[in-house]
């Protein structure tokens, strides 16, 4: 009889154990209540942009976006869609950003002139301050850290992946800003950047130094983004930027 009873207490024991044993794997595979709120519904628009949230710079349509280096109109040529730079200075966005996502499409001369540095220079300053170099490196070779893709003077591209002197490539940046802190110390930024859909630069931090003969200086919270003029032909089709 008592052994019954040992038994059936047992059995008791080990289903209650069971049940509870249950009840917690049903707890801790529920799904957690949903808080977040939805994420705003954004349009890709076509193939490579812009989205239905992008400032748009650039569309081939005018140049109204942006302000000259060195006058108030941009003296860049605009031809059948695409504008072009010219020996008076580069351009400014009349908007200001900070942290962003930008795309740029553009290309290098088809005839090619030039070595080094000398070939199809021109650049993406994000803020006016922190380069990412346009050069034609397609057999053309140049120090790591000024090469096509490369955070100019900081870091060198992953990989060279540039395409033939003529054809269209993209840029899709990501760049977040640094920033000032209370204490006067400065919170690191970064760039992480496609060049024609490859990772080549990859959170790369941007200390606030920037760029050597970049137009802009000192930290800001927002700043024009600005394509440069290098004294080469260098042409750009298509100009976006959404804030982050
Ligand atoms: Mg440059």
């Amino acid at each position: 009889m008592t052994i019954l009873l040992r038994l059936r207490s047992f059995h008791f024991a080990g289903l209650a154990g069971l049940f509870i044993a249950c009840a917690a794997l049903t707890a801790w595979s529920k799904p957690k209540p949903q808080t977040d709120p939805a994420p705003p519904i954004v349009d890709p628009g076509p193939l490579g942009g812009p989205p239905s949230d992008a400032v748009v710079l650039f569309d081939g349509k005018d140049l109204s976006k942006f302000r000259g280096e060195r006058s108030p109109e941009p003296k860049w040529n605009l031809d059948n869609g695409v504008m072009a730079t010219t020996p008076y200075g580069g351009l400014f966005s009349k908007e200001e950003f900070g942290d962003c996502q930008v795309h740029v499409e553009w290309a290098e001369p088809s005839v090619v002139k030039g070595t080094g540095q000398g070939r199809g220079n021109s650049g993406v300053y994000l803020m006016g301050r922190y380069e990412i170099q346009v050069l034609d490196n397609f057999d053309n070779p140049t120090y790591p850290n000024g090469q096509c893709g490369a955070f100019y003077g900081h870091n060198p591209p992953l990989v060279n992946v540039c395409r033939k002197p003529g054809e269209w490539q993209t840029y899709d940046i990501i760049f977040h800003a640094p920033k000032q802190l209370t204490d006067g110390k400065v919170q690191a930024g970064s760039f992480t950047v496609l060049q024609n859909g490859v990772l080549i630069q990859d959170h790369i931090p941007v200390t606030g130094e920037p760029t050597t003969a970049a137009p802009l200086h000192g930290l800001a919270s927002k700043a024009p983004l600005y394509l440069q003029d290098h004294g080469n032909p260098v042409r750009f089709r298509s100009v976006w930027v959404r804030r982050l």
